[in-house]
């Protein structure tokens, strides 16, 4: 029984001397691990005379019970007190205000190029999307502008390293894919989407840039028609007491072709810096689809007509926020940015 009171003080004297979680663990198997002293002592019952054997176990799982809750006694206070000490190293300040994020907003070309979508979906025009690697016959040939045709000259090209694929100059090709995919049904369709010329940089030229395209096929399809669909954008897009004018021009994919100006949304045709003191802004090329185009597409002339127009979007964005210089849409200047 003195072996016992022995063992006790001791196991309680070692325990109390226990710094760290794994002095107690080691503590924990050197008395209460199954090879520990306190289940030897336990089992030692066997060789105790039979008249003590009663006293000596219950006095010996009371020691073992004893030493167990002051084990996990001591175990919980060594954690918490790992646990202060870890909290008050790191200490974090809840009270203190968070780091606000920034939010981000669309890109100025991405949102008026959705209003332009949106004006033309209310005309019933559907968006049809085409690739931005083309083919020289797509890009030139079907357009009416074969090898020797001096149109070719209006566009530098980014050629790939596989001859004949281009990056497309222009969304026009897109009207041959439109075309033959949807041949004979009549179309109306837009084709926004990214064009690349190998040009200057300058203020007024870019290397990428948006382009819309229109297009619109049917048996009676006039020119009334086009001046219509651009009048109605005009007036949605910049103001409905926007006056529309056209000239004629050229473009090898129309015939007849014209150019369509809107009188200056600053000055209203009385003439200012943006319009260059002459009143109109020159907006986008249109015309009716050449005879041939329709040909390439997959449409009888005899039967069919159209009219296309086109537009450089970066262009537009730039009347409309008096913007001077085209190189800031893809500069990636977040004051310039910030501003839409
Ligand atoms: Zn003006």
């Amino acid at each position: 029984m003195s072996n016992l009171a022995d063992l006790e003080q001791r196991a309680l004297a070692e325990l109390a001397s226990c710094q760290d979680e794994s002095a107690l663990r080691t503590w924990h198997g050197k008395y209460l691990g199954k090879q520990g002293e306190v289940v030897a002592a336990v089992k030692e019952v066997v060789n105790v005379p039979p008249e003590q054997r009663r006293a000596y176990g219950s006095e010996a799982n009371r020691i073992k019970v004893s030493l167990t809750e002051a084990y996990e006694a001591a175990l919980a206070k060594i954690k918490q007190l790992a646990l202060e000490a870890s909290l008050s190293a790191d200490a974090l300040d809840v009270t203190m205000p968070g780091r606000a994020m920034s939010s981000g907003n669309l890109h100025v070309a991405s949102r008026v190029m959705r209003d332009v979508r949106a004006v033309f979906a209310d005309l019933g025009f559907q968006v049809y999307r085409s690739r931005e690697v083309e083919d020289d016959l797509t890009n030139f040939e079907l357009l009416n502008m074969p090898p020797h045709h001096p149109a070719r000259d209006m566009w530098d090209t980014f050629h790939t390293t596989i001859p004949g694929v281009l990056l497309r100059t222009h969304t026009s090709p897109g009207q041959i894919h439109v075309m033959r995919e949807h041949c004979p049904a009549p179309i109306r369709v837009i084709l926004p989407g990214m064009c690349y010329r190998y040009e200057n940089i300058t203020t007024r030229s870019e290397i990428m840039f948006h382009q819309v395209e229109g297009l619109a096929i049917g048996e009676r399809v006039t020119m009334a028609d086009l001046k219509g669909t651009i009048v109605a954008f005009a007036r949605r897009m910049f103001g409905e007491e926007r006056q529309v004018r056209i000239r004629s021009s050229y473009f090898p994919f129309t015939e007849p072709s014209i150019e369509v100006d809107m009188d200056c949304i600053v000055c209203a045709g009385k003439g200012c810096g943006l319009c260059k003191r002459s009143g109109w802004l020159e907006i986008m090329g249109a015309g009716m689809v050449h005879p041939v185009v329709l040909k390439n597409g997959g449409y009888s002339p005899d039967q069919f007509t159209g009219f296309a127009f086109g537009m450089g979007l970066e262009r537009i964005i730039m009347l409309i926020y008096a913007i001077d210089d085209i190189r800031q849409f893809w500069a990636n200047d977040l004051r310039f940015l910030r501003q839409f």
